[in-house]
């Protein structure tokens, strides 16, 4: 997009491909993935990679505030131009993986939403960490590659289903809202992309030890085509005896794979592990 490409050249931009840089100028889709966020005057956003904050712009247009974390100081003129005269935009100009959880949740209050086009080189941890270790985000609509999309989204027993997939589904659900085609980025990457949604049930398995659930989903996981309870008894050195009366208890057949199992049956089964 012309603009966007005079914008940065202006400042003497040049986007840079190691902090995923692939820019979104399209009006009628930067306010899709707003509208689809639910933003509205009452909301607080966070948004990770401002950029040139084509993103940022729509979102203050109808949040009560944005809070915006962009790793590329070069950008400060740029988004200074772009957004600079917006009161309810705060942008911090920091790695947001380096910034502590507690820190960047002050200023956010107790039920923000993120909404970001993500840097794709470390979508999965980005999200992972909000999603494992946050008690206040309600929900999140992402810009992320389509294969991670639909690896987040996928149903149990399904090629794309894995520990990720359990990950988010211990908190909420997700589901994809929109493809879009690599074209649509400036510049182009390798590959196409998707809109995601993820929507957090603060209360969902209330009472259980997710830090438990989740190492039964990494022993459940660890090795992939085998059944689930040679890696039970492998993980957690049990015998065979053992692993299988726990798959029992838990209401899992015998001959599951992990694949097979959703986020409920992981909760039941760490239970039928750690209290049976
Ligand atoms: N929101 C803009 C848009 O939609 O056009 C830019 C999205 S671009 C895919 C990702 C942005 O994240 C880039 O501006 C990049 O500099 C920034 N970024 C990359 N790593 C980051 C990090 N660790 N912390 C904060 N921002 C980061």
């Amino acid at each position: 997009m012309e603009n966007l490409k005079s914008l940065l050249s202006v400042y003497g931009v040049q986007l840079k491909k190691q902090f995923g840089q692939n820019f979104l100028t399209d009006e009628s889709l930067l306010s899709r993935i707003v509208e689809k966020a639910g933003v509205n005057e009452f909301t607080t956003v966070l948004e990770i990679g401002c950029g040139a904050g084509t993103l940022t712009s729509q979102i203050a247009k109808k949040a009560k505030k944005v809070i915006g974390y962009e790793i590329d100081t070069r950008l400060k003129p740029v988004l200074e131009k772009t957004v600079g005269d917006k009161k309810n935009v705060e942008i911090v100009f920091k790695d947001v993986m380096k910034e502590k959880l507690a820190d960047l949740e002050s200023k956010l209050g107790d039920d923000y939403v993120m909404v970001a086009n993500l840097p794709y080189y470390i979508t999965t941890p980005i999200v992972m960490r909000f999603l494992e270790q946050s008690t206040k985000i309600k929900g999140l609509v992402i810009m992320i590659q389509e294969e991670v999309a639909q690896r987040f989204c996928a149903k149990p027993s399904s090629t794309d289903y894995g520990a990720i997939t359990v990950g988010i589904n211990l908190r909420g659900s997700a589901s994809v809202i929109e493809y879009v085609p690599r074209q649509m980025f400036t510049p182009p990457p390798n590959v196409d992309s998707a809109v995601i949604k993820i929507d957090v049930e603060k209360n969902k398995f209330l009472g259980a030890d997710l830090e438990k659930v989740r190492e039964v989903v990494k022993a459940g996981f660890s090795s992939r085509r085998k059944m689930l309870v040679n890696n039970l008894m492998n993980f957690f050195k049990m015998d065979r005896a053992t692993a299988e009366s726990r798959l029992t208890e838990a209401g899992v057949k015998l001959t599951s794979r992990a694949e097979n199992l959703s986020a409920s049956d992981f909760v039941a089964l760490t239970n039928a592990i750690f209290n049976g």
